[in-house]
């Protein structure tokens, strides 16, 4: 009966943890519909730089996220929800390791904060690498600091995603000699998977690659690594997919306060506003915490902020759409970071990236 009761637990778990992106339905594909919109959109520039895409949004949301996702053609889509499953566990039976991994994530970060030993899940929703939802982690982090660590984020997955970064380089060596607060949250001195690769793929030597091709949905074996030519093509568009990502659950109001913050909490509303503070999974004001269910349900724009003449934040549809044009354009990661740092955070140009 208790293991019944365990499972029912886990099962319910796995099945609403990962969309609490913008909390509307467990089962509403928001990301790949998002992503799959500003893939259209895009492609309705043909080639030119998309200026605004905040037209489709409103319209096709929900049309969109019931899209067949299993077509290859929607890899894209697919991949801008790894961030809530980074270790590709809902398939199958996979969902009871989910579940059951979930529900002890608070207590492992807290004990083993270590990505390596806490793992990918329980680390980016309750450990340090929250910052992959736009959340500030544990301890206090600073408005800055969580900025600085998402503008790092996304020079390192927009580098990974167009092959200036070398994703078969060592992981430890490369984020030993960083020494920001990227390599800080994804690496510590005595990391488990450190080690030379000299005899092909080892599940125990990271390469950068590794985060972004675990597959663990089994329950009895470990996780398995997607390796060779189909690792360089997942590499590139899953961490293409937790860069939009990021900045798809920037717009959240139960991830982030965009503009003043004495406007209503959680209101299911896209604000075109500057980030004004990170809100905190484990804290006072954050994600699973009373008060915003205002924000269960489809979310709309603010007409007002959101007007393509005269804003300077870009809209969650047209932001995706223009990382992705600068992708295709062949742009660096600085000009990433740049356009994230203006046009996604709302920052101004000159400030300096906190470490
Ligand atoms: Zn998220």
């Amino acid at each position: 009966m208790r293991l019944i009761a365990m499972t029912l637990v886990a099962l319910i778990t796995a099945h609403s943890a990962p969309a609490n992106a913008y909390k509307i339905h467990p089962s509403l594909a928001i990301h790949e519909a998002m992503t799959a919109l500003a893939e259209n959109c895009l492609e309705s520039y043909q080639g030119a730089e998309p200026y605004d895409c905040s037209g489709y949004y409103p319209e096709h949301l929900e049309y969109f996220a019931n899209l067949d996702f299993s077509n290859p053609v929607y890899n894209l889509s697919v991949a801008s929800r790894w961030s809530d499953d980074p270790q590709r566990m809902n398939r199958g039976l996979g969902y009871l390791r989910f579940g059951l991994v979930f529900i002890g994530c608070r207590s492992r970060v807290d004990n083993h904060p270590g990505l390596d030993d806490s793992g990918l899940l329980c680390n980016s929703h309750f450990g340090r690498l929250q910052f992959l939802h736009a959340m500030a982690s544990v301890g206090g982090e600073t408005t800055e600091q969580t900025a600085a660590l998402m503008l790092q984020w996304t020079g390192f997955t927009y580098g990974l995603a167009s092959g200036e970064i070398d994703h078969q380089q060592n992981y430890c060596r490369y984020f030993e000699g960083r020494g920001d607060a990227l390599a800080a949250a994804m690496w510590r001195p005595d990391f488990r998977y450190c080690g030379d690769r000299t005899d092909g793929p080892a599940p125990d030597q990271w390469t950068l690659g590794t985060p972004f091709l675990l597959r663990c949905a089994s329950l009895v074996s470990p996780c398995q690594e997607t390796v060779w030519d189909a690792g360089r093509r997942e590499v590139r568009v899953t961490a293409m997919g937790a860069l939009l990502h990021m900045v798809q659950d920037s717009f959240s109001q139960s991830h982030v306060a965009r503009g003043d913050l004495t406007s209503p909490r959680y209101e299911a509303r896209i604000r075109c506003l500057p980030a004004e503070r990170f809100y905190n999974f484990n804290g006072e004001d954050g994600r699973g915490q009373d008060g915003h269910s205002a924000a269960d349900q489809l979310p709309q724009y603010d007409t007002e902020s959101c007007n393509a003449a005269i804003r300077t934040v870009d809209d969650p549809i047209t932001a995706s759409a223009r990382l992705l044009w600068m992708l295709d354009q062949g742009h660096s990661s600085e000009q990433a970071v740049a356009y994230v740092r203006a046009h996604v955070l709302g920052l101004p140009p000159s400030s300096e990236t906190a470490r």
